[in-house]
């Protein structure tokens, strides 16, 4: 088994999804005592939110390569960033290391493809739905047409993730508000939501839904064990 590399704690809440799933699943295919060998590298959220919401890239761009030097000296063999709006710094932090990193919208996209869907509605922190760097991922490396709410619910979406569930707030009527955003996003044409942080999952499931529901957090754990499980 490969030992996979977490860089978490963005939020805390999230990356204990990733280790109860990253254990789950290995247990699943490898059964009686196995858990995933993992290394977990995890940050103070507290500068990296006001980083973010002082738009200082530039900060973040270097502590995120430092930790991806961490998880790598740690003795990761591949690399996992436990956020989808951190992937903004993806290209710099695989720059870096020597290790395989693990797209969190690469693996996405794949499972979207292979449930032969195309247009999808994508929920994340407002990074994540406007800026290039994760839609226009989707759109160009793998063809997919992406819809992202109207400017109102994006705000809304974007505070209850800062707000709640980033803090470990599950709030009925935030559930409720995001249900009409999908349902609007439905009637645009999409044929699934990707819920594009991680974690609107804690929120949102798939009984919710009328369509297809992607949890970024699912489908990357998933398929950190999938790599971490195949011979080289
Ligand atoms: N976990 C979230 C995401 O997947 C947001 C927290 C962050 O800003 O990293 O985008």
């Amino acid at each position: 088994m490969k030992t996979i590399g977490l860089i978490g704690g963005m939020s805390w809440e999230s990356t204990m999804e990733y280790y109860r799933i990253l254990n789950q699943k290995v247990k699943e295919k490898l059964g009686g005592f196995h858990s995933a060998e993992l290394v977990l590298y995890s940050v103070d959220f507290e500068e990296i939110e006001r980083l973010q919401h002082e738009g200082d890239w530039e900060s973040l761009t270097k502590l995120m390569v430092e930790a991806a030097k961490r998880v790598e000296r740690g003795g990761a063999d591949f690399l996992l960033l436990c956020t989808n709006t951190m992937h903004k710094m993806a290209d710099e932090m695989e720059k870096a290391i020597q290790i395989p990193f693990l797209h969190i919208a690469d693996a996405t996209a794949g499972r979207i493809k292979n449930a032969g869907l195309k247009k999808v509605g994508l929920l994340g922190t407002r990074f994540t739905m406007e800026q290039d760097f994760y839609k226009g991922r989707l759109i160009k490396k793998h063809g997919l047409e992406v819809i992202v709410p109207y400017d109102e619910e994006r705000e809304m979406i974007h505070h209850v993730i800062y707000h709640e569930l980033c803090l470990g707030e599950i709030c009925d009527s935030s559930k409720e508000a995001y249900l009409a955003t999908i349902k609007r996003l439905v009637e645009q044409g999409a044929e699934g939501i990707i819920l594009g942080c991680t974690e609107i999952g804690l929120l949102i499931k798939q009984e919710d839904v009328s369509v297809p529901i992607f949890d970024t957090t699912l489908i990357h754990a998933e398929a950190a064990v999938e790599y971490a499980l195949t011979r080289d």
